[in-house]
């Protein structure tokens, strides 16, 4: 018998042997289920949290074998490709076993914490040779307990010692959902959204902020947890890049005692991704960038060091 789905994770891709997202060799799990709505989210098949349908045309080959089996008429061939109302679908599921060439198939896995915990730990040896271990993506991966608790538990307790695990969050939840996983976690990059009040609801999509207090306690916490707690900052052009996003950035992070910060640059890759799937986001509009002396000096002037988070994002913000 299977668990109950509220003892289940959700996640939409396990992702091995990954050398940039964190030291050594790692896997990645990515889960499915997003509190915020950044209007550049890379992975935007992580938001909802639920298993959806994800739709690559170009595997399409016309036969039509789906149409018949949506009990919501919800396909048509148009063009001698697949087409889908996605007002009318309701992510059941049935087409994706009568597409034989994948075009259809379903984002998000349900996956319980002891068979998860055994598919990461198939590499435990490569994380022993390399330093590396397991990160936690998204999505948000705080936003899955108490499966998350049991998987991490099972990462502790595992017959091969215990496996590294980075913890990727943009900590936008009550601080008592990240409380009890900091014991059970090595590192923590800590996702920080540049934003202004006037335009939360526009970047983020929520109207309440709530990343300054989960870090405010996470840092505690760090210092009694011996916790590895990195701070990263997308810099998205046109949007977060602003003088104001940097001043106020850095002014936030400097009063939360945050000596150093690490840049990210923006990439559109994820826009491709946006054809795929029932969503309402839009591809961004681009414009201008940044040098990184002024980046370094906005935060410089606040205490604060900036540094690229790897050498993709120094060649990107410099001009
Ligand atoms: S997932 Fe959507 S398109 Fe596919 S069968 Fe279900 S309702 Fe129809
Ligand atoms: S079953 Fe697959 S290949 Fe055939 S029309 Fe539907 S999406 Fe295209």
């Amino acid at each position: 018998m299977s668990a109950p789905v509220k003892e289940q994770g959700l996640v939409f891709s396990v992702q091995r042997f990954c050398m940039h997202d964190g030291p050594g060799i790692r896997t990645v799990v990515f889960f499915k289920g997003c509190s915020l709505r950044c209007a550049w989210c890379q992975n935007p098949e992580g938001l909802l949290a639920r298993p959806e349908l994800a739709v690559y045309a170009e595997r399409c080959i016309g036969c039509g074998d789906c149409v018949a089996r949506c009990p919501s008429d919800a396909l048509s061939i148009q063009g001698g490709a697949v087409q889908v109302d996605w007002a009318a679908c309701t992510h059941c599921g049935d087409c994706v076993e009568a597409c034989e060439t994948r075009a259809l198939t379903t984002t998000g896995e349900r996956v319980t914490a002891p068979a998860l915990a055994e598919r990461c730990l198939r590499d435990a040896p490569y994380y022993e040779e390399s330093g590396g271990g397991v990160t936690l993506s998204g999505g948000e991966p705080v936003l899955h307990p108490p499966f998350l608790e049991r998987f991490l538990r099972e990462l502790r307790s595992s017959a091969s010692g215990p496996v590294h695990v980075l913890l990727e969050t943009a900590g936008q939840y009550p601080w008592s959902m990240l409380e009890p996983l900091v014991p059970l976690v090595d590192a923590v990059y800590f996702d920080w959204k540049p934003s202004l009040p006037g335009d939360r609801e526009r970047l983020l999509g929520v109207r309440r902020y709530l990343a300054p207090e989960t870090l405010r306690r996470l840092l505690l916490a760090a210092g009694l947890e011996d916790l590895l707690v990195k701070v990263r900052i997308p810099l998205v052009p046109g949007l977060t890049d602003s003088p104001a996003h940097l001043e106020a950035a850095a002014s936030q992070l400097s009063a939360l005692g945050v000596p150093e910060v690490q840049i990210l640059s923006y990439h559109g890759l994820w826009e491709a991704k946006l054809r795929r799937l029932d969503t309402t986001m839009q591809p961004l509009q681009m414009a201008g960038r940044l040098t990184w002396e002024t980046v370094q000096r906005v935060f410089q002037q606040h205490g604060v060091t900036a540094t690229p988070a790897d050498s993709q994002s120094a060649q990107e913000v410099l001009t």
